[in-house]
């Protein structure tokens, strides 16, 4: 029994280390690019720079005890329905899959955010996010703790719903940490043609984030555009000029 409960918390240590460090390693090479790519757009923001790091490596500790615990489960007790033997099912559900996930983490991010804004819940906890103004590449995981305990238990859950490949869950969490970042790093990816074509009509980038941070209201979701357009909260793309006055 004892040496269960060690093995469970070594493993949310484990996990708890792996978030830290993704996201100490991904954060840091987007504001590397950033610093080659827009000098000088992170000046005078290195006491927000250092707000967000703290409360980004206080959400790896949240988002590494229900991951670690899963984790731990999965290795000794087989559970979840993640699964390694790429034949169990059609090739063509890899792709499938990570759009599922996808696409229920946007939807429960969707509903959880609006639910943020709030007042009690945004002075409670959101604030958190929006303190950073304008956001960085630093800021992906910056949520307060009840926040961040929103977000820790989607992938978890999910593993026990939806059948995933391992190889496919680490593009999901890929996928999950370049967007995360790069929709907060204070300017566009991608080329204007797309963020005005198909692709930015569809996905959320970083232009249209940064109207969220901008105005508040409108724009909550996390990888698709699905729900504010459905629910008549899209307010369209953002521009940079604007931010650096706000
Ligand atoms: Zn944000
Ligand atoms: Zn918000």
């Amino acid at each position: 029994m004892t040496s269960t409960l060690a093995a469970i918390l070594l493993s949310a240590i484990t996990m708890t280390l792996i978030v830290g460090l993704r996201y100490l390693a991904t954060s840091g090479f987007f504001a590397w690019l950033t610093g080659r790519v827009k000098p000088g757009l992170y000046a005078r923001l290195d006491a927000q720079m250092r707000r967000e790091i703290g409360w980004s490596l206080a959400s790896a500790g949240i988002y590494g005890i229900p991951a670690g615990i899963v984790a731990w489960g999965w290795r000794n007790e087989g559970w979840s329905l993640i699964y390694t033997d790429i034949a169990a099912y059609p090739l063509w559900y890899l792709p499938l899959s990570i759009f599922l996930y996808l696409f229920a983490h946007d939807t429960w991010f969707y509903w959880t955010h609006r639910l943020m804004h709030r007042p009690w819940w945004f002075k409670l906890a959101h604030a958190v996010h929006h303190d950073s103004r304008p956001p960085t590449a630093w800021a992906a995981m910056s949520f307060h703790p009840w926040e961040a305990l929103t977000g820790a238990v989607v992938i978890p859950a999910l593993v026990f719903l939806i059948p995933i490949h391992a190889g496919a869950l680490l593009a999901v969490l890929l996928i999950m940490t370049v967007m995360g970042i790069t929709n907060h790093m204070g300017w566009e990816l991608f080329p204007r043609f797309m963020v005005n074509g198909l692709l930015g009509n569809f996905l959320i980038t970083a232009t249209h984030h940064q109207k969220h941070h901008d105005v508040y209201r409108g724009n909550y979701g996390l990888y698709f555009r699905f729900w504010d357009k459905m629910c008549g909260t899209d307010i369209g793309l953002g521009s940079f000029g604007e931010r650096s006055r706000g």
